[in-house]
């Protein structure tokens, strides 16, 4: 028997407004070498100044992985010669990174799975290179753009599992707002580093594959490089250490480049970069201001809310999404009714509509009023539903609305009565069939007077008068 074990190393761009140590600004898609200054160019004469918000989001993220975190912020130089890299090296966290031994617990599948956080440290990202028509061309308005690489240990097994991690970790990440996580436009990246064994026998070469910009892609080449390593294994042969580019498209790796060893970067502490202590009130003004995250949540919305564990998923898949069920919840009084409605019908109008929940009319306030509308009893279900897809695209006054529509239930018996009157009167051989036995036409005289009530009759009152008067009939 076999087994496969899985470690990643994920970096993030930091959703700051600058560069990690100078003032341009940190934009996707601008005009190429628009973003540039002596700074992040390298040249000489320049000096770093470190962004505070990069440390900042650096240490949420700590935090929020439960990691133990650095008293001082040390950077050193990774040297290689690459033109990615103005300056020759990047400034990276080798000896001592800021965020060390944490882990991410999260639940999937019915269980609950911790995998380990071995380290996350902060780091510049490199330009652009693009290649083509025998000239490359390079563009430096992502070099020195903030980064946090989060390494973990080896605690997965497939790809199924390494999926629902990067999901959870992405998740955190948006909660916390560190970078929007975008894995097309490379502000969320993947390496997978990835062995297979005997079980009982100790852990295997492992591989790294790069160039993984999907969780599809994560998986699939996840999948083929378990095969491939293992046909080696049966076959006697060996796996070597490298770093393998995955083809998405022909299921194929290739090999990049022989893994470098950590002597080949020749770290050493960047003498530009003065070490910064991590001041204590700063942590724990941080540690205050953690929004509640995703996990905690759903594992609330499961043992607390009652709610199954696909609801609790959904809704906690988009903190919007999320923020809005907590507040209708709260004005309605009834937390089922209120992952009903968002989950079935509001999703629906945002899928039919295209436009998010923020773009809506429909706040919490609103949707709350119309399911304690429909619960009271004052307009039906049917009806509560109307008004939700009308109050998503329109702004009103829901109760306003009820009124000026003539939309509430109608519950007064006599009113009723004389419906039920009507169509009885109106429908003499329907009555004379459920007298000779034919009882299903009950549903249709119970139909004909809700139509008779244009939809709005209380419907429990309509059966109770219908079932009355067929008797006295
Ligand atoms: P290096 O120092 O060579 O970069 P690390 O020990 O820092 O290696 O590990 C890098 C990544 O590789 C981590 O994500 C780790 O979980 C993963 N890893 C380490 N050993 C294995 C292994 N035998 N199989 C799969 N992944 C591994
Ligand atoms: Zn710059
Ligand atoms: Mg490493």
């Amino acid at each position: 028997m076999y087994e496969t074990v899985i470690g990643l190393e994920v970096h993030f761009e930091l959703a700051t407004e600058t560069k990690l140590f100078c003032g341009c600004e940190n934009r996707f898609a601008a005009a190429p070498n628009t973003l540039c200054c002596p700074t992040c160019l390298g040249l000489p004469g320049s000096l770093p100044v470190l962004n505070k918000r990069a440390v900042e989001y650096a240490l949420m993220a700590g935090l929020a992985l439960n990691c133990d975190i650095s008293e001082r912020i040390v950077f050193d130089r990774k040297n290689y010669f690459y033109a990615d890299m103005p300056n020759g090296y990047q400034v990276s966290q080798f000896y001592c990174p800021l965020c060390l031994n944490g882990k991410l617990t999260f639940f999937h599948n019915g269980k609950t799975k911790t995998v380990g956080i071995r380290e996350i440290h902060l780091e510049d990202d490199a330009g652009k290179l693009i290649h083509g028509d025998g000239v490359t061309k390079i563009d430096y308005n992502r070099a020195g753009v903030p980064l946090i690489e989060v390494v973990t240990d080896p605690d997965m097994n497939s790809a199924e599992e390494t999926v629902a991690f990067l999901e959870a970790l992405r998740l955190t990440m948006l909660y916390l707002g560190v970078s929007d996580c975008k894995m097309q436009e490379g502000s969320m990246r993947v390496d997978v580093n990835l062995s297979v064994h005997k079980i009982g026998e100790p852990l295997g070469t492992r591989t790294e594959m790069k160039n993984l910009n999907s969780f599809k892609a994560v998986a699939h080449a996840i999948n083929c490089e378990e095969k491939r390593q293992r046909e080696i294994i049966e076959k006697g042969g060996a796996v070597y250490q490298e770093t393998r580019r995955f083809d998405d498209l022909k299921g194929v790796s290739y090999v990049m480049r022989n893994k470098e060893q950590a002597e080949d970067y020749r770290f050493f502490p960047d003498s530009n970069l003065p070490a910064v202590s991590v001041e204590k009130s700063l942590l724990d003004e941080i540690k205050l201001s953690l929004p509640e995250l995703p996990e905690t949540k759903k594992r609330l919305y499961i043992s607390d809310f009652g709610l199954s564990d696909t609801d609790a998923e959904i809704l906690v898949a988009d903190k919007c999404v999320a923020e809005f069920f907590e507040k209708t919840a709260a004005f309605c009084g009834n937390r089922r009714e209120a992952a009903n409605r968002i989950i079935r019908d509001v999703m629906g109008e945002i899928n039919l509509r295209q436009i998010s929940l923020s773009e809506s009319c429909l706040t919490p306030e609103k949707l709350g009023r119309i399911i304690a509308l429909c619960e009271n009893g004052e307009v039906s279900r049917k009806i509560s539903r109307e008004i939700m897809s009308v109050a998503f695209g329109e702004n009103i006054d829901i109760d306003r609305y009820v009124d000026e529509n003539g939309l509430s239930q109608i519950t007064d018996p006599d009113i009723i009565k004389s419906a039920v009157e009507k169509v009885i009167l109106d429908n003499p051989k329907a009555v004379a069939d459920f007298k000779n036995g034919k009882k299903q036409v009950f549903g249709n005289l119970v139909g004909l007077t809700m139509k008779e009530l244009c939809g709005r009759g209380e419907p429990k009152i309509i059966n109770k008068i219908v079932e009355e008067m067929l008797k006295m009939s």
